[in-house]
């Protein structure tokens, strides 16, 4: 008689997830594996083993460590918008879903980070830091139901990126558990850290090195947001200011912190290539970014002011 692999190793996993205490969240038919097919790429499907959906960083890990000992891959899934397919599980394989991992854990508005699972919408993120007349600028198009752990391994953005940067300029750090399921951390919670900057490795990686659990996200400030360089600003600056040195200025004299800077530092470059271009009408001896609070300005630059 020939053996089943299939059933034997579903069979085994699902009596050691059972075994877990809390024991997670699974589905194991069919029929409730259904939505878990795809993802945004709909062109190709695929049944998981199981689909798995812990509540906590503990729980994940210990389902990354079972899998590893069971020699099964796991693939896992955020809220499933991604449109490169990385969220499609294989049939040899569980899908490991954090959207049951959705909470705001640390807030704070002084040093601008917010510490968040995988699973908050990337919307959340900016509702949270509301209060304190914060936001969270990476602002892909599906920001309303995106997960923040989908964000950070697809590196997502939308249009306030030409100016904050993308996921991987906003991010401080990332925890999450590797293939062996240990658990890692890269970034730092300060301005700088020590040893090698592997944010960016982990930002955009698809999944492909660690579940992510964690993530400390930067904040910018709603008043930061309406300070811009505008073409006809930047085109006042004095020849001898670069645009990077310019927005700089303006940021820390607005009391921004470095981070703020260097997360900015993209779209200071992107201004700059159009502030090279000199404008005859604007004498070189004014600010070299717009402060527009005021209307009489904010009229001046709807484009930035409402960015
Ligand atoms: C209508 C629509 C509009 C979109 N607009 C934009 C846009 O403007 N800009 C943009 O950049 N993208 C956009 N996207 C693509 C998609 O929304 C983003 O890539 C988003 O970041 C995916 O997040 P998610 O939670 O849905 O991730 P998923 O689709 O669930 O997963 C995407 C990838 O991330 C991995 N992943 C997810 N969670 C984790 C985790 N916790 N740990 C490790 N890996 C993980 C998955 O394995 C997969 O490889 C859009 C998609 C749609 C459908």
């Amino acid at each position: 008689m020939s053996a089943v692999p299939r059933p034997t190793t579903k069979q085994r996993l699902l009596e050691s997830l059972a075994r877990l205490d809390p024991a997670p969240a699974v589905f194991a038919d069919d029929e409730d594996l259904k939505p878990f097919e795809t993802d945004g790429f709909i062109v190709r499907r695929a049944t998981p083993l199981l689909a798995v959906l812990p509540e906590s960083e503990a729980q994940a890990g210990a389902v990354v460590r079972l899998c590893r000992a069971a020699g099964v891959p796991v693939v896992t899934r955020g809220a499933g918008t991604g449109v490169s397919g990385g969220a499609i599980p294989r049939e040899d394989g569980v899908l490991l879903v954090v959207s049951k991992m959705r909470r705001v854990l640390e807030v704070d508005p002084l040093a601008r980070q917010a510490v968040v699972e995988p699973g908050v919408r990337n919307v959340q993120v900016s509702e949270a830091a509301a209060p304190a007349g914060l936001f969270y600028a990476p602002d892909p198009s599906s920001q309303s139901v995106c997960s923040i752990g989908g964000n950070v391994a697809e590196n997502s953005g939308g249009v306030h990126c030409l100016k904050y940067g993308f996921t991987t300029h906003n991010v401080a750090a990332v925890r999450g558990f590797d293939g062996e399921g240990e658990l890692l951390e890269v970034g730092s919670r300060a301005l700088d850290g020590p040893g090698y900057d592997l944010i960016a490795l982990v930002t955009g990686s698809e999944g492909n090195l660690m579940v992510i659990t964690r993530v400390t996200v930067a904040w910018d400030s709603r008043a930061a947001r309406k300070r811009c360089c505008s073409p006809r600003s930047m085109a006042a600056a004095p020849r001898s200011m670069t645009p990077s040195r310019a927005h700089a200025r303006s940021s820390s004299a607005a009391g921004r912190p470095r981070s703020a800077w260097r997360r900015t530092k993209p779209s200071a470059r992107a201004c700059g290539a159009r502030a090279r271009a000199p404008s005859p009408r604007s004498p070189p001896s004014t600010p070299t970014t717009t402060r527009s609070t005021a209307p009489s300005r904010a009229a001046a630059f709807p484009r930035c002011s409402t960015a």
